[in-house]
């Protein structure tokens, strides 16, 4: 299976893709935590992309794109993928489709969380993440057994630097104008599922299983 979740900053993304890459055994990759693990390695990549993602803009499309085409082609791809935050734009979804199509291979679906505007500052502010598997929680919404430890593997959960108020404000932005002119496109391909994402993180996911006709 091959998909893709798409939704403003702070709709759900991740914590859905955690569910669904255990459920259905797909590899996870998140452009978010790819570009933050090059940061905290000092890479190269992470070095041109650092400046991006303080100010809260998108890394340049050919940047991004040739870090996932590395990516997909990694072994564990090859059984199925989910892409969370990527494609954000419309030349993305394009240079994926035809990533994809040298293969023979297309996606099945695309998932978009839909959340109203006013809940996501409030999620995005509370949000905390694991420095060691990227699990995200949110202080009141969905709180670790222990605070501040991740649940999953004992990491020490922080707060990213790039959601204050201020960045947030820049991403919502940022995706009206550049992500959602994604969701036209691929409505047109007959891939889009809605999911409303402003239910418990459990309800979502139950949703999402249905959009996907696996309940
Ligand atoms: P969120 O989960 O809040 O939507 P992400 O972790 O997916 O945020 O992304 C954090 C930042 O990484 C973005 O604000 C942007 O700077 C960069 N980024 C992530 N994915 C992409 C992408 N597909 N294209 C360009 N920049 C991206
Ligand atoms: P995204 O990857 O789309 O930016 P996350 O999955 O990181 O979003 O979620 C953003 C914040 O909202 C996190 O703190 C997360 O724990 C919390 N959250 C996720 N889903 C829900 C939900 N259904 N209801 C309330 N809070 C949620
Ligand atoms: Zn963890």
């Amino acid at each position: 299976m091959r998909l893709v979740i798409i939704g403003p900053p702070g709709a759900g993304k991740g914590t859905q893709a955690q569910y669904l890459v255990e459920t259905f055994g797909l590899a996870h990759v998140a452009t978010g935590d790819l570009f933050r693990a090059a940061i905290s390695q000092g890479t190269p990549l992470g070095q041109e992309a650092k400046k991006y993602l303080d100010a809260g803009q998108l890394v340049p499309d050919a940047v991004t794109v040739s870090m996932v085409r590395e990516r997909l082609r990694e072994p564990d791809c090859q059984r199925g993928f989910l892409l969370d935050g990527f494609p954000r734009t419309v030349p993305q979804a394009e240079a994926l489709q035809a990533m994809l199509a040298e293969n023979g291979a297309a996606l099945d679906a695309v998932l978009n969380i839909d959340v109203p505007e006013e809940k996501l500052v409030a999620r995005l502010t509370g949000r905390r993440v694991c420095r060691r598997c990227g699990a995200n929680y949110h202080l009141v919404y969905n709180p670790p057994r222990v605070a501040g430890v991740c649940d999953r593997c004992g990491g020490e959960l922080y707060q990213r630097s790039d959601d204050t108020e201020e960045t947030v404000r820049r991403r919502r932005q940022v995706y009206r104008e550049q992500t959602a002119p994604l969701l036209a496109y691929y409505r047109q391909q007959g891939l889009l599922r809605e999911v409303d994402g402003d239910q418990s993180v459990q309800e979502v996911g139950r949703a999402v299983l249905r959009a996907l006709g696996r309940q």
